[in-house]
């Protein structure tokens, strides 16, 4: 019984997590003795037969034009059907805002057993295990799953993504009527940026900053960086920022290369949505603040002060 990887993509281009999760669904089906298929839903211009390169043989295109892919429950549907025809019983998604929408109503379809954020490969020693982080990254869990059929959501960053080579054959998977109880009124598309969840870089800022008028450095820094910017839940709330900039327990989950903290004192909820950052790095004016104990670098100074300095090193480089 293959496993299905539900792969995201733009128009453009296949999410970075997605590819991760692709590389972990091949190494899974490998262990498993069967064959790994990925799943791309919508229209897009990427070349799928491509995706041979991570591994997967065959790719699976349900490419209406009508698919809505906002649509939790529509595409729910498309997944199950697509799990059912091609007969798999286990289904990995990378654990994206999208996963956390349709992976919990699929389980539920398929009466599947479901891991969500898992940070490396189950073991299958003696039964289905598969480690996941609790407790906002701070502890780890080993969930057995006792169900046939199974879904994994896959942490960012947490599998590395191997090229194998070669090329996929693409097979049309027709999409039937689809109902729904939600109806998309409006999609917000934010242009121009690079996007948060899947940002290698991020240059984040918080009440340090002492208002908006000051995030020019922070923007100048990201830009030179090639990094996305965040920042912490006050400032957002205070409107200094846009909301989809927010990390943290009640934003985005994160967890890019490096992620530049300044002027965040590092609250508990703030570090939940970072701490799995590769390299933290924590600009503030106080020696005591608690970031400083996350932090793999830590410069205690003022951000006025600082961060120049920092933004005319990086151009001097
Ligand atoms: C249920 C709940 C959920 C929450 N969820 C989130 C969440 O998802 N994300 C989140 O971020 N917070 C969250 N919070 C809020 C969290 O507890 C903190 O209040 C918040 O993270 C603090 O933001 P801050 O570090 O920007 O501000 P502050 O705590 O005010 O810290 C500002 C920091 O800037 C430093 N500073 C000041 N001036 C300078 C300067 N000139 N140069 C350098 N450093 C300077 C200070 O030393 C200080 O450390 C949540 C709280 C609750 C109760």
């Amino acid at each position: 019984m293959p496993v299905i990887i539900y792969t995201e993509h733009s128009e453009e281009s296949i999410k970075k997590s997605s590819l991760e999760a692709i590389s972990y669904g091949v190494a899974l089906a490998a262990k498993l003795n069967t064959e790994a298929i990925s799943l791309v839903v919508g229209q897009t211009n990427v070349n799928l037969a491509s995706l041979g390169e991570y591994g997967v043989k065959k790719v699976i295109h349900a490419d209406d034009s009508t698919i809505n892919s906002s649509d939790n429950q529509c595409m729910t549907t498309i997944i199950n059907n697509a799990a059912s025809k091609f007969n798999a019983d286990t289904i990995i998604f990378s654990n994206t805002i999208s996963a956390k929408g349709i992976a919990p109503r699929l389980s539920v379809k398929m009466k599947a057993g479901m891991v969500s954020g898992a940070v490396s490969l189950p073991d299958i020693t003696n039964g289905f295990v598969v480690k996941k982080n609790v407790f906002s990254g701070k502890a780890f869990a080993d969930i057995n799953i006792l169900s046939n059929k199974k879904i994994i959501t896959l942490n960012s960053n947490a599998f590395e993504i191997s090229k194998t080579g070669g090329e996929a054959t693409i097979e049309k998977l027709e999409v039937q009527k689809l109902t729904s109880s939600l109806k998309i009124t409006a999609v917000h598309k934010i242009e121009g940026e690079i996007p948060l969840a899947e940002a290698d870089k991020v240059v984040s800022a918080g009440r340090g900053m002492k208002g908006p008028e000051n995030w020019g450095m922070i923007e100048e820094l990201a830009k030179l960086l090639g990094a996305a910017t965040a920042c912490s839940r006050p400032v957002s709330d205070s409107d200094w920022r846009p909301h989809h900039e927010h990390v943290g327990q009640t934003g985005l989950s994160i967890a890019p290369n490096l992620y530049i903290a300044v002027g965040i004192s590092g609250a508990i909820q703030h570090l939940a949505g970072v701490n799995r950052s590769k390299t933290i790095v924590v600009i503030n004016k106080d020696p005591e603040a608690p970031f400083f104990k996350s932090a793999d670098y830590g410069i205690v100074g003022d951000a006025f002060d600082v961060v120049p300095k920092i933004i005319a090193a990086v151009k001097a480089l």
